[in-house]
């Protein structure tokens, strides 16, 4: 089966890597892009996503890149606990939560693609269409420096992100992404260790937010690199494509007062070397991706904004579920369709229920409560928002992502016939939370 992936992001890469180790070899990415640059700030690679990486192989190269959080907990403003709870391992998963750099995490992937991949990654070739032929191949177009290139494959998988052309081709009225009011910067900085040292922190309500986790142990001097989100709802279209690097003093204003005894978020803003701003945007669910034998995966599928932190893990569960499908299918054409049909039943209801649950703010719904309910403070959390209610805005959010430990623990496998053993990654990171709470 000849497939061909558009786009060298996390999900088109994650897609290369699963379908060659699910046995699938004739497989070629296509990026538009002249070169992978591994951009971005930090992501979280949720259990469930580190759990398809440990079983292609490359949890134990990705896991060097990250930290592994501990402890999740939600704050006002204020710098109030709403809400907090154990992640990863500390959670009981079998597979540990992974803070890590994207473009990092991008890198390792392609590095990964290009040593088990037999044709290199196509660089410099932007989609422009596919087109369906009558004996039920499609054909992709690209344009290249040298002109127009055509390659046609058995499956077409479109990766190509949040501005995808081929979601673009199936939807042309769609139009850009839906901007929801809030504009985010993201930034990288140097700052000393909070809590434990392994804590991701959200601070705020549905106006402004902070949000932190560190991206690399603590240093000699105490310090630790630290990814954070500054959000504020503002005003404008939001119609941009943003993603340009901003000046971070003026943020850093916006915060002024956020100090709190374990940590100074304006001074934390005012230290980081770079601020990219980016509209946050998302993408309404879609009524079909697959298409003759083209279908969608990651944020060409189902962009969602980043409440929740489940992005790329989404993009790498798509992978690893059409690799699955796709490998135990037969090889006819008719068995072709039927893998894509089953993987979009498997992926598309369930991301259809998770953009609306990110929509609703998904998990950080206890820190609106908290701001709707004592906008001045509390002096007992349990009063303004009783546990039962925060306990059960953290297992539904869990139930709609895919992540329920004892669900997770205990799913099949998507690796075709095979019963994986122990996560090799799991004793290592093991002994390093240990090591790092000693
Ligand atoms: C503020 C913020 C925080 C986030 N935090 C998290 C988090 O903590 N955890 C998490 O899991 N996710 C997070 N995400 C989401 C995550 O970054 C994305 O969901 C993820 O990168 C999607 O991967 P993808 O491969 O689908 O798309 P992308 O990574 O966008 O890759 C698409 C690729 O396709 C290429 N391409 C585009 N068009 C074409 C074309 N026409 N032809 C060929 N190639 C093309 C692009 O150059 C790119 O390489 C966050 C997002 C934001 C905005």
């Amino acid at each position: 089966m000849k497939i061909i992936i558009i786009g060298a992001g996390i999900g088109g890469l994650a897609a290369a890597v699963s379908l060659h180790e699910a046995g699938l070899h004739d497989v070629t990415v296509y990026e538009r892009s002249a070169a992978i640059r591994g951009l971005g700030v930090g992501i979280n690679l949720l259990p469930h996503a580190m759990r398809e990486l440990t079983e292609l192989g490359v949890a134990d190269t990705i896991a060097v890149e990250g930290v592994t959080p501990s402890t999740l907990r939600y704050f006002t403003r204020r710098g109030q606990e709403i809400w907090g709870e154990p992640r990863g391992l500390d959670a009981g998963y079998r597979w540990p939560q992974l803070s890590v750099h994207r473009g990092r995490l991008q890198l390792a992937l392609r590095d990964l693609a290009e040593a088990r991949l037999a044709t290199p990654i196509r660089l410099g070739h932007r989609l422009i269409e596919t087109v369906s032929n009558a004996d039920g191949t499609e054909t992709a177009r690209f344009a290249t420096d040298d002109g127009e290139v055509a390659e046609t494959a058995d499956v077409i998988i479109a990766a190509d992100g949040i501005h995808s052309a081929l979601r673009a081709q199936r939807y042309p009225a769609e139009g850009a992404p839906p901007w929801g009011g809030l504009t985010l910067w993201r930034g990288i900085t140097r700052i000393p260790a909070f809590l434990d040292g392994r804590t991701m922190i959200m601070a705020g309500d549905g106006e402004q937010k902070f949000v932190a986790y560190p991206l690399s142990d603590v240093d000699a001097a105490g310090d630790m690199l630290v990814n954070f989100i500054a959000e504020r709802r503002v005003g404008g279209s939001g119609d941009a494509d943003w993603n340009r690097a901003v000046d971070p003093a003026p943020i850093a204003e916006l915060f002024r007062g956020w100090s709190f005894d374990w940590l100074d978020v304006p001074a934390a803003i005012a230290r980081a070397e770079e601020i990219l701003e980016y509209p946050m945007v998302d993408r309404d669910p879609l009524p079909r991706w697959t298409f003759g034998r083209t279908t969608l995966l990651g944020d060409a599928a189902h962009a969602m904004y980043p409440n929740g932190s489940n992005g790329g893990s989404q993009a790498i569960l798509d992978a690893r579920t059409l690799a699955f499908q796709l490998a135990t299918a037969e090889g006819s054409p008719a068995g072709i369709e039927a893998a894509l049909a089953r993987y979009e039943e498997a992926r598309r209801p369930a991301m259809t229920a998770l953009l609306a649950g990110t929509r609703a703010t998904g998990p950080e719904r206890v820190m609106l409560l908290a701001f709707e309910r004592a906008p001045e403070g509390f002096a007992d959390i349990d009063q303004v928002i009783p546990l039962a209610e925060r306990q059960q805005i953290a297992t539904d959010y869990k139930v709609a992502a895919g992540f329920l430990p004892e669900l997770l623990n205990e799913r099949a496998s998507l690796t075709p016939t095979s019963t994986p053993g122990p996560a090799p990654v799991l004793d290592r990171i093991t002994e390093a939370s240990s090591g790092a709470r000693s």
